[in-house]
């Protein structure tokens, strides 16, 4: 898969869940160092959190050198980030968990 393309999917696309554009996202300049954008986008979209390939996912993003970037946008999209792929080295479950622990602490503070 051509880097660009996946990036544009994997570095936040501007593509929303329904297949709609949304053009007022831009697909941001860190995105062009992604270590996703040299492996192919379905180790990403696995729908099994335990797989070889969430596997391989989550070891390419603990070498990404923009993880904590792409981390960061990923919690700062709820929706379909909260449901689908990994982002920064997290897979859904893990950013939902990291979302309520912030919401929390924010309500602490
Ligand atoms: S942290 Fe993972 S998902 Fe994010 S840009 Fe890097 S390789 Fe891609």
């Amino acid at each position: 898969m051509p880097a660009p393309r996946h990036r544009r999917i994997h570095g936040h696309s501007p593509w929303d869940n329904s297949g709609r554009v949304d053009l007022r996202l831009e697909v941001p300049d860190w995105t062009k160092d992604a270590l996703c954008a040299e492996i192919g986008v379905e180790v990403f979209f696995s729908n099994n959190a335990g797989d070889h390939a969430t596997r391989q996912a989550k070891q390419a993003c603990a070498r990404c050198p923009v993880r904590i970037r792409c981390l960061e946008m990923a919690l700062d999209f709820d929706e379909w980030n909260d449901q689908y792929g990994v982002f920064g080295g997290t897979g859904p479950k893990e950013r939902r968990a990291l979302r309520r622990e912030r919401a929390q602490q924010e309500v602490a503070a």
